[in-house]
């Protein structure tokens, strides 16, 4: 592929992943998809393969490469179509491992940063509540300091890898008066007392857990507050940024992917005794989809681009989100019409890109929520700052 982003040494770990993920995780995805369970397995041998550790500092094991090896490993674990497994992973990776690495102590990086880079241990960060997704501020799961420990009750909802993780971020309100100024992070063990998680049934994402989490009088030691008490909101507003970008990477990926399948059913299915390529009403229909795909993709290489060079890219990263998951949408609804009646069949695999391609407007920020933050930088000139 030529890019300008990318060099020969990011195409050969290109390579080394797709042939990984053909071997080790393509055999397997079927099974997953169905059962809900991702074999543990496979998290260690991420972990073996450096695949956790990309981005994260070679003091906890990682290997601090640029931010397009990132690009490459999400646009790679889209292509093996499930986007259920690919979230499980960068959930893990980038939701979880961002505020450890980010906002941990010294010693919560030691036993949980390096287990989650080895794949000993899987993450999860818990925002969304049964009550509210998009107004954050709105939490009512509270940590109340009583002595040397914070006492967590309360509950969340939708959580990736809720279920089977190892370790939960929970942000929880240790000063509920002053609403998202009182906002914290917290590092639970799944071992804690008092934890229930409940797995919830969904149209998509299948292979991947997303849990509902109760907390019942969770103590846990003050220590592992991440960061500063009350600073959790500006921590996931900044964090929220990469997050976007991730998703509206995934996004163009999925196109990619539908669209590189269909041209090939395209070029290999018949009708009216000519293959269904030649026809021009398809032929202009895959030249738009393609267009929108490309312009996409070249805008995401742009914001990580910015993000890795250390841009505070709001609202790029929003913007790619935004567009990014309405396009794909839209690409893999045709490319499921591409292939007629057999797009509808789970032997084929549009109709699983599209039931998880429908989460990418939704997860993470709803195109509503992006929509209002982009009005409020567009038109009230609202400036967005890092918190640290
Ligand atoms: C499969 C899955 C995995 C997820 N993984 C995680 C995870 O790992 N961690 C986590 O914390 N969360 C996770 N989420 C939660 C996700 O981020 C939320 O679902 C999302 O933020 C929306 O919140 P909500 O579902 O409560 O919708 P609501 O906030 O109730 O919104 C309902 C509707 O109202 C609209 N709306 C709300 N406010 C406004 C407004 N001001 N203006 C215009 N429209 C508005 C929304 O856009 C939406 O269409 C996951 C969700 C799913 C489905």
């Amino acid at each position: 592929m030529n890019s300008m982003y990318f060099t020969e040494e990011h195409q050969l770990f290109r390579k080394s992943l797709q042939d990984f993920l053909k071997k080790e995780v393509v055999p397997h995805i079927d099974a997953w998809e169905q059962t809900g369970v991702i074999d543990r397995f496979i998290w260690k041998k991420f972990g073996e393969m450096g695949f956790f550790g990309i981005n994260y500092p070679e003091a906890y094991g990682g290997l601090n490469l640029d931010l397009f090896y990132t690009v490459i490993l999400l646009e790679e674990l889209q292509k093996i179509n499930s986007g259920g497994f690919a979230a499980a992973i960068w959930a893990h990776v980038y939701l979880a491992m961002t505020h450890l690495n980010a906002e941990g102590s010294e010693s919560i990086k030691q036993k949980y940063l390096t287990a989650s880079i080895t794949g000993d241990k899987i993450g999860c960060l818990c925002i969304t509540e049964p009550f509210g997704g998009s107004d954050v501020a709105g939490m009512r799961t509270t940590a109340v300091k009583k002595g040397d420990h914070y006492i967590i009750n309360g509950s969340k909802t939708f959580i990736t890898n809720g279920v089977y993780s190892d370790y939960l971020l929970v942000a929880a309100k240790t000063a509920p008066e002053l609403g998202n100024k009182g906002i914290s992070i917290l590092l639970v063990d799944r071992e804690t007392p008092g934890i229930s998680a409940t797995k919830l049934d969904k149209l998509g994402w299948r292979a991947s857990d997303t849990g509902e989490i109760a907390f019942d009088e969770v103590k846990i030691p003050l220590s592992n507050l991440l960061g500063e008490e009350n600073k959790g909101f500006p921590y996931i507003m900044q964090h929220f940024a990469s997050e976007r970008l991730i998703m509206g990477i995934n996004a163009h990926a999925r196109a990619e992917y539908a669209l590189e399948y269909a041209l090939q059913y395209m070029s290999e299915r018949k009708a009216f005794g000519k293959s269904i390529n030649k026809f021009q009403a398809l032929r202009h229909t895959i030249s738009d989809l393609y267009t929108e795909m490309e312009i996409c993709k070249e805008f995401n290489y742009s914001v990580a681009y910015r993000l890795n060079k250390g841009e505070y890219a709001v609202k790029h990263a929003t913007m790619s989100k935004l567009k990014s998951t309405k396009m794909a949408d839209e690409v893999i609804y045709q490319c499921l019409q591409f292939l007629g009646g057999y797009g509808y069949m789970e032997e084929y695999p549009m109709a699983r890109l599209l039931r998880d391609s429908r989460l990418g407007p939704i997860g993470g920020g709803t195109s509503e929520i992006l929509r209002e933050i982009l009005a409020k930088i567009i038109i009230d000139k609202k400036e967005y700052k890092p918190s640290t």
